[in-house]
C-alpha cells in the first residue's frame, strides 16, 4: 500500500479565509443549538459501520457523547440523530451554503481542488499498471456530485463516459450546466447502496459523502457484491488533530465534528475495517488535512480578548508562517482531519 502526504494550505485559498470572518461566532451557537437535539435522542444500539452491538470508549465531544467502536473503531455520536436531523426550519439547504459560482470562480476551484484529486488518483493507477486507454473504457459514477466539479475535471481530461448522482436538485442543475453534454448528473433520493446497485460502473467515486450515510453496513455490503477490479475512490473526514483541537478549544466553531453535519468520523481502522468487509484493496491513501489551518484559528481566537491588535497580528503571523510545516507534521505522524483513499476490489 502506497501512501503520499501534505498538499500545501494555500490551495484551499478564500474558503478559508471565510472561516475567520465575522460569521464565526453566529455559526458557533448556531452549532451548539442545533446539537442540543442530540441528547433527546434514543442512543444506538448497533454500530452503523460494523453493526456489532455498540460497546467501546466513550467521550464526551463539545457537550455531545460519542463512542469509539470496539468492533471496528468508528467514531459516531452515541445517540441515533432524529430523522432529517439536523434541519431545523431556520437552516439553510445545501446549495445555499455553496452558492453558484461565476464560471472563472468554479474553474478556479476545480484547479485548486478537483483537479489534484484527479491528477494523483491518476499517477497512483499508471504506477499499478491501469493507463489511462483502460480508464477511458471504463463508466465513471460519482456518488454525491455536488456542482459538478469533480466531473468537469473529468470531461476536461478526455474522459466520456462519466455520470453523476446527488441528492440537491439545485446542485445537479448547476453539474448539468457546467459540464459538457456528455456528462450526466442526476437527482435521486435513492440510498447509497440503491445508487450504486442500479448503476453499474468500473469506478465510482465519493468526495464527503459516506460521513453523511447512516448505514454503512448496506453501503460496505453492496460493495462487496461488485465485480472483481472495481475501483472505488473516496474521501472521508478522520478523528485527528482537529477533533482534539475542536474539544480542546470548545468555545468556538468546529469545522470537523461539529456535532450537527457530522455526527460520525472515521479512523485509519475503521476504513481498513470497511474495506475488508467489502472485499477490497487499499491500493492507496493520500494523507493530508486543514488541521493546522484549525490550530491557527483557535489560538488566535483565543487571544483576541488578551492582546492588543498588533501583537495579535504578529502573533498570528507567525503561526501562519509554520502553518504548511506544521500540517506536515500532522500529516507524517497521520494526525490529519482527512483521508483521500483508492481501493480495488478483490
Ligand atoms: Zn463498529
Amino acid at each position: 500500500m502506497r501512501t503520499d502526504y501534505s498538499k500545501p494550505l494555500g490551495d484551499i485559498g478564500p474558503e478559508s479565509l471565510d472561516r475567520l470572518s465575522g460569521t464565526a461566532d453566529k455559526k458557533y451557537l448556531q452549532q451548539m443549538q442545533i446539537s442540543r437535539d442530540l441528547q433527546e435522542a434514543e442512543p444506538r444500539q448497533f454500530c452503523l459501520l460494523c453493526q456489532h452491538p455498540l460497546k467501546g470508549s466513550r467521550f464526551i465531544h463539545r457537550g455531545v457523547d460519542y463512542v469509539r467502536c470496539g468492533q471496528c473503531s468508528h467514531v459516531q455520536s452515541l445517540a441515533l440523530p432524529l430523522d432529517g436531523y439536523p434541519h431545523h426550519d431556520d437552516q439553510v439547504p445545501f446549495h445555499a451554503v455553496y452558492p453558484p459560482l461565476e464560471p472563472a470562480a468554479y474553474q478556479d476551484r476545480i484547479d485548486r481542488i478537483y483537479k489534484p484529486k484527479l491528477d494523483w488518483f491518476l499517477q497512483v493507477l499508471a504506477d499499478e499498471g491501469i493507463n489511462n486507454s483502460e480508464l477511458q473504457s471504463k463508466k465513471w459514477v460519482e456518488l454525491g456530485c455536488g456542482a459538478g466539479y469533480f466531473l468537469s475535471s473529468l470531461a476536461t481530461e478526455g474522459f466520456k463516459n462519466i455520470a453523476g448522482f446527488d441528492m440537491d436538485a439545485e446542485l445537479v442543475k448547476r453539474a448539468n450546466a457546467m459540464t459538457p453534454d456528455h456528462v450526466t448528473a442526476m437527482q435521486t433520493a435513492d440510498s447509497l447502496q440503491d445508487t450504486v446497485s442500479s448503476n453499474p460502473a468500473g469506478i465510482y467515486i465519493a468526495f464527503f459523502v459516506l460521513e453523511h450515510v447512516a448505514d454503512l453496513y448496506s453501503f460496505f455490503q453492496q460493495l462487496r457484491k461488485l465485480p472483481s477490479k472495481t475501483i472505488f475512490y473516496f474521501s472521508v473526514p478522520m478523528f485527528g488533530m482537529s477533533c482534539m483541537l475542536e474539544n480542546a478549544f470548545n468555545g468556538f466553531y468546529a469545522r470537523n465534528l461539529d456535532n450537527v453535519v457530522h455526527t460520525q468520523v472515521f479512523t485509519e481502522k475503521s476504513v481498513g475495517y470497511a474495506l475488508d468487509m467489502a472485499e477490497f484493496e487499499l491500493v492507496s491513501q493520500w494523507v493530508f488535512g486543514q488541521d493546522a489551518e484549525d490550530f491557527c484559528r483557535f489560538i488566535v481566537s483565543s487571544l483576541r480578548d488578551f492582546y492588543p491588535d498588533d501583537l495579535l497580528e504578529e502573533s498570528g503571523g507567525a503561526l501562519l508562517k509554520i502553518q504548511d510545516k506544521l500540517q506536515n507534521l500532522f500529516d507524517l505522524n497521520h494526525l490529519s482531519d482527512q483521508r483521500h483513499i483508492i481501493a480495488v476490489k478483490r
